[in-house]
């Protein structure tokens, strides 16, 4: 029997099983990560499907993922890998080196760990990160933020942006729907925004009747102000249905319109739109002279105006983030 202290489970496993998280077993008393070295596949995406809207705009990263996750979402829309134990998924052997390899080969200026939970596979997305580092590489996480305090430092510190999904602001709804709890994720994002130098995005899938009252959406909005900062950027998502929820609707794009309009009114600057054909919800707007200095239709971006890194074109405002010229 061994302690895994990776997320706040901290399950006891068992000689020879696995964890909640369904990859990581004990073997002669020490935790191994099945996974190692494998993948579900690779791609090459726009950093903007992460989603970061504001980390190097329009560059391309290299994704991949594997099986397993630490939640176990009833909306999950990752299900057919995040829910399955079937270790004969992971057909892609992919060290760091191939990993790194193909990152330079596409012309990705980052490499992002996504599509399962990468925080249950750390010890694999480390080792790539390291070498990303050392090759001038940026890394990216797309995250449910579900880590233990003691490893958190240590994941964080090699990746250079992450987006963490707040999946409500309901701790009844991590529990009910996700079999989780809300406040390590809300300790993550507080870590992230005032003790890490990695950029911060956050993403909130939006389920109807579920997590979208305005009253929740209000309280969500207000509590980012406060803890993270206006200048967090936020997306708020389109559900569709999947795995054990698809007797719901997918997220009626109005909903996501008043989700964006109640971000605004409680002070964030950039708020988003996403899964939904938006321009006006997909622009990045100057929060000093609200020109438009990034527009995007969907991944694409057409419209660039900043300079010197992070400034408005227009009037010189630093825009938040990271940026090229
Ligand atoms: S990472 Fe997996 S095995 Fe470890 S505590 Fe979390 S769910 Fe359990």
């Amino acid at each position: 029997m061994v302690l895994c202290n990776f997320c706040p489970r901290s399950c006891s496993i068992e000689e020879g099983k696995v964890g909640f998280c369904g990859i990581r077993t004990c073997q002669n008393g020490s935790i191994v990560l099945l996974s190692y070295g494998q993948t579900t596949g690779l791609a090459v995406d726009p950093i903007e499907k992460k989603p970061l809207n504001h980390f190097y705009p329009g560059s391309r990263v290299l994704s991949f993922g594997s099986i397993g996750c630490n939640f176990n979402c009833r909306f999950c829309q990752n299900w057919t890998t995040a829910r399955s134990r079937d270790l004969s998924q992971l057909q892609i052997a992919a060290t760091p080196e191939q990993i790194v390899e193909q990152a330079k080969r596409f012309q990705c200026q980052s490499v992002a760990f996504t599509y399962n939970e990468p925080i249950i596979w750390s010890e694999y997305a480390l080792d790539v990160a390291r070498l990303c580092r050392r090759e001038g590489i940026k890394t990216v996480a797309a995250s449910n933020g579900f880590i233990s305090e003691e490893k958190r430092d240590e994941f964080f510190d090699l990746m250079d942006a992450a987006n963490i999904d707040l999946k409500s602001f309901s701790d009844d709804f991590y529990r009910t729907y996700c079999h989780s709890w809300l406040e390590p994720v809300l300790e993550t994002l507080r870590y992230l925004a005032r003790r890490s130098r990695t950029w911060l995005e956050v993403t909130t899938l939006l389920i109807p009747t579920l997590n979208d009252s305005e009253s929740e959406l209000e309280l969500l909005s207000r509590w980012l102000v406060r803890n993270l900062g206006a200048e967090t950027p936020i997306h708020f998502s389109a559900f569709h249905p999947a795995y054990q929820l698809t007797t719901l609707s997918s997220t009626p794009v109005q909903t996501l319109f008043r989700a964006r309009e109640i971000a605004i009114s409680a002070g964030l600057r950039f708020v988003y739109t996403g899964n939904i054909d938006d321009p006006a919800g997909q622009t990045t707007y100057c929060p000093q002279c609200r020109q438009t200095v990034i527009s995007r239709q969907r991944y694409r971006v057409d419209e660039y105006n900043i300079d010197n890194e992070s400034c408005c074109r227009f009037c010189g405002q630093t825009i938040a983030g990271q940026f090229e010229e």
